[in-house]
């Protein structure tokens, strides 16, 4: 059987914003505790981080500040729902990759897909509207998460409703619905939902990590960015 990475690799780059956007547009952004610029950063307000992210994406004359995958953050302690309480048990490791671009941007569909599910996940510091893509493609199942959405995206969809590759799913929610965040898509790979529905943890602890690396494979394998 074909494993889920060696598929992805065999895959020509995939998009989930507009494939017109160039790849030189796209830059990469360190949001972990290793990044100095955010010493002086509030990483607790979402406007704070709005500008810093802004100001480097015209720094470097690009559209789109993307990165994330497994990197440790200090950007979840701002909300009891990520444990920050507990060194042991907090969430602070984050599963997904985060493309950081304008509310209101459009998401598409990187491959053939029917709706799993989706949900307004309405925490502090949660996603948000968000919708679950299940793909089944030769003998392959996979899901994807996206997280942070516009609540007009969670309208007039259906679960099981198919999708083509390419096909407009969503647009990005702004920081009044999105868990309250700077506009960002977060885009996960999970191979078993467990169960879940409209939503999946997208950031783990350090003690749980071995089981999510397996279990969400690193998303920059399917859109090569
Ligand atoms: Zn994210």
């Amino acid at each position: 059987m074909t494993t889920l990475v060696s598929y992805f690799k065999s895959l020509p780059k995939c998009h989930v914003l507009d494939p017109s956007i160039k790849t030189e547009a796209y830059i990469p952004l360190d949001l972990s505790v290793d990044n100095d610029d955010l010493n002086t950063v509030d990483v607790s307000s979402s406007i704070a981080l709005d500008q810093y992210i802004s100001s480097y994406i015209k720094a470097k004359r690009a559209k789109v500040a993307y990165g994330g995958y497994l990197e440790k953050r200090n950007i979840y302690n701002r909300s009891a729902y990520f444990n920050a309480a507990n060194p042991e048990t907090e969430r602070n490791i984050h599963l997904g990759l985060d493309l950081w671009i304008a509310a209101g941007t459009p998401i598409f569909a990187p491959l053939e897909a029917k709706i799993h599910s989706f949900k307004n996940n309405m925490n502090f510091g949660d996603y948000g509207p968000t919708i679950v893509l299940e793909h089944h493609i030769k003998d392959i199942r996979f899901y994807t998460l996206y997280g942070h959405l516009s609540l007009e995206s969670l309208e007039n969809i259906q679960i099981g409703q198919t999708l083509a590759k390419g096909q407009q799913i969503a647009t990005l929610g702004d920081s009044t619905v999105n868990g309250d965040y700077a506009p960002h898509l977060h885009f996960q790979i999970i191979k078993d939902m467990q169960g879940h529905v409209g939503d999946y943890p997208g950031v783990c602890s350090s003690l749980d990590l071995e089981f999510y690396k397996k279990n969400c494979p690193d998303p920059n394998l399917l859109l090569k960015p």
